[in-house]
């Protein structure tokens, strides 16, 4: 019979763009893969940046995200494999972006995908087994209906952020949307972490920020920093998680420490 809990579904938010939340989709779900969690990356972006970093090109992308959410498809048929074991993704194509139009006269708009994972779980529950451990959203960079349905479909947020000027403002603005989504859409919705992302000591103003979001934020803060690493930007262009192209270098080790907090939290979670 089904043998562990459902999955975890987390989602990578943060409605600035260019903050490390594709980043960390990828290189966290690989590094919880690593350590033997079976993950599933959602690539809920139209520009498609996580199916593309983890090696799926565009022809391999016969069902996509948008084939979910339009409902043409379900999300067991989007699912593909990755060269990362234990690591598949539902790949997102540019067809995503007309999806808002789409389904906006729809009254389940905004939850399209917790019905596509309600459906995995139906599926799974009749073969008696269940595949994901974790599943990671990576959403656009801005609060349209593609993160609201992560959003509401999800069981906490995490959310990567670049300490520079603005960053709590970004931030105080994010919160606030959760809880609206918490009290219309999503009653559990939490804030798993904040990560701070492409981090650098030597930047004054980023240790500045980095002290102001701790003090913020609190114990929502992950230990764990992701130090800006050329290795992790170099790493989509070969199609590989950096974990597979440097897994040695600052921004692959990071990752790997991310991950173990990550699952720390969540046991700390279930045991309370
Ligand atoms: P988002 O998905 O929030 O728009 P990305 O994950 O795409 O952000 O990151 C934005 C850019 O920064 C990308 O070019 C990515 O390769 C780069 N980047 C992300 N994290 C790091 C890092 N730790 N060190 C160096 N470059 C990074
Ligand atoms: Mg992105």
């Amino acid at each position: 019979m089904i043998s562990r809990p459902p999955p975890r579904i987390f989602v990578l938010a943060n409605q600035k763009g260019g903050v490390g939340k594709t980043t960390t989709a990828i290189n966290l779900g690989t590094a919880l893969a690593a350590v033997g969690e079976d993950v599933l990356v959602i690539d809920l972006d139209p520009q498609g940046n996580a199916s593309t970093g983890l090696g799926v090109d565009r022809k391999s992308r016969e069902v996509s995200t948008y084939d979910v959410l339009i409902g043409e498809s379900s999300l067991a048929d989007a699912i593909v494999a990755t060269a990362v074991p234990r690591l598949s993704i539902a790949p997102s194509t540019l067809d995503l972006l007309g999806v808002e139009l789409e389904i906006a006269n729809d009254k389940d708009r905004a939850f399209r995908l917790k019905r596509a994972f309600a459906e995995l779980a139906a599926s799974e529950q009749h073969e008696g087994e269940r595949r994901y451990s974790y599943i990671l959203i990576d959403c656009p960079p801005s609060l349209n209906l593609l993160t609201i349905n992560a959003l509401a479909s999800s069981d906490a947020v995490v959310v990567p952020l670049q300490c520079e000027f603005f960053a709590l403002e970004g931030l105080s603005q994010l919160l606030s949307t959760v809880d609206q989504v918490k009290q219309t859409l999503n009653q559990k919705l939490s804030i798993h972490g904040v990560v701070l992302t492409m981090y650098d000591p030597r930047n004054n103003l980023a240790a500045q920020v980095a002290a102001d979001v701790r003090r913020f934020m609190g114990e929502k803060v992950y230990d764990t920093m992701i130090p800006r690493n050329v290795r992790v930007s170099e790493a989509p262009s070969h199609g590989k998680p950096v974990l597979l192209y440097d897994l040695k270098c600052s921004g692959s080790q990071a990752y790997l420490k991310l991950a173990s907090e990550v699952i720390q939290r969540e046991k700390r979670l279930r045991a309370a």
